[in-house]
């Protein structure tokens, strides 16, 4: 099969071609797996933080990605759950051992050996992936395959990042980073909490302009004060400015979540302006994401389907790849990236 691989770890900024596009052995579903023909696999930040090594694969050369959709071609001699052809998505969870108190109460996220799809084994950018049948999800008729895609790992998670928010109807919402997990937080949050108020913050002023297009009351910018004071705030930035900034705007006993699996080095001298009373204290809270757990993927597409969450969505061919990644990190973004593969 065809697909483009990671063979080390590199800088995007010095590489702008870090993934090379190979022929691989098809590959064969264990036991209790299945095999799918991946018909689209959608890009995301997170394949950034592996190619530059701040969640760095366990082994090279590495399939990436882990928003994946496509149909099933073949399955193991226990597999059973689905059928030959049908259409099924894989998300950033590829296992956990279903046996700690973390899996059995259903956070399997936060499991020792939670595995990462497109880090810790093969993922999506290649014409099969395999992953065990319960750790596939049924996609919801009314999603094409590259609406879908991107709603696996953005969605999922911004579903995960707003359950812990904590946040109740009628509430102001701050949104720091607008990209693809952002931009769909925002439609959740005006479907199911019709008086919430939502507020932006984002460097970009297309950015900004997406956001109020979208139902924010408010846009600004990363360090700009909001208008109200915000009981909750979501950050999805890799840097950490918009953190200290957003603490300042959070109201007392308010939650700020950390959406992003690591942040970049290039600017944390910033944290040194954190300013105790101003920014921590009056019981304001910090709490991060940390991957998604199946219950997340599964109650997202449900909602995303009531909704329905259609994502904007850019497509680029396999081998155009490195393209999609390059413009994520110089964030060329409006909605998200999707790779056509089938
Ligand atoms: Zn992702
Ligand atoms: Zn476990």
């Amino acid at each position: 099969m065809k697909a483009m691989v990671l063979n080390e770890i590199c800088s995007l900024k010095e590489n702008k071609n870090p993934l090379e596009l190979v022929n691989l052995p098809d590959p064969v579903p264990a036991e209790k797996e299945i095999l799918v023909k991946v018909s689209r696999c959608g890009v995301c930040h997170t394949e950034l933080d592996e190619i530059e090594g701040r969640t760095p694969p366990p082994a090279f050369p590495v399939v990436l990605g882990h928003q994946i959709v496509g149909t099933v071609e073949k399955a193991g001699s226990k597999a059973s759950r689905f059928k030959i052809g049908d259409r099924v998505g894989i998300a950033w969870i590829y296992s956990a051992c279903g046996k700690c108190s973390f899996c059995l109460q259903g956070e399997e996220n936060l499991c020792e050996s939670f595995k990462a799809t497109g880090r810790d084994a093969n993922g999506g950018y290649a014409e099969y992936a395999t992953v065990l049948e319960d750790f596939a999800f049924n996609i919801p008729a009314v999603f094409s395959d590259s609406e879908a895609a991107p709603l696996l790992c953005a969605g999922a998670i911004g579903y995960r990042s707003l359950r812990l928010t904590g946040i109740k109807d009628g509430q102001r919402l701050g949104l720091t980073g607008f990209g693809a997990s952002a931009h769909l937080v925002l439609k959740m949050t005006t479907h199911k909490y019709p008086n919430a108020k939502v507020f932006v913050f984002a460097r970009s002023e297309k950015e900004r302009d997406f956001a109020k297009e979208l139902g924010a009351v408010w846009a600004g910018d990363t360090a700009d004060a909001s208008p109200e004071k915000l009981d909750c705030i979501i950050d999805t930035t890799p840097a950490w400015k918009p953190i200290v900034e957003a603490l300042k705007n959070l109201e007392k006993g308010g939650r700020l979540i950390i959406n992003a699996i690591r942040k970049e080095e290039i600017d944390k001298e910033y944290l040194l302006k954190l300013d105790y009373p101003a920014h921590l204290w009056l019981e304001k809270e910090i709490k991060s994401v940390a991957n998604v757990a199946k219950r997340d993927v599964n109650e997202f597409l449900d909602l995303a389907a009531e909704i329905p969450i259609k994502p904007e969505f850019q497509e680029f061919e396999l081998e155009e790849a490195n393209k999609a990644l390059v413009e994520l990190k110089e964030r060329k973004i409006r909605g998200a990236k999707v790779l056509r593969i089938a």
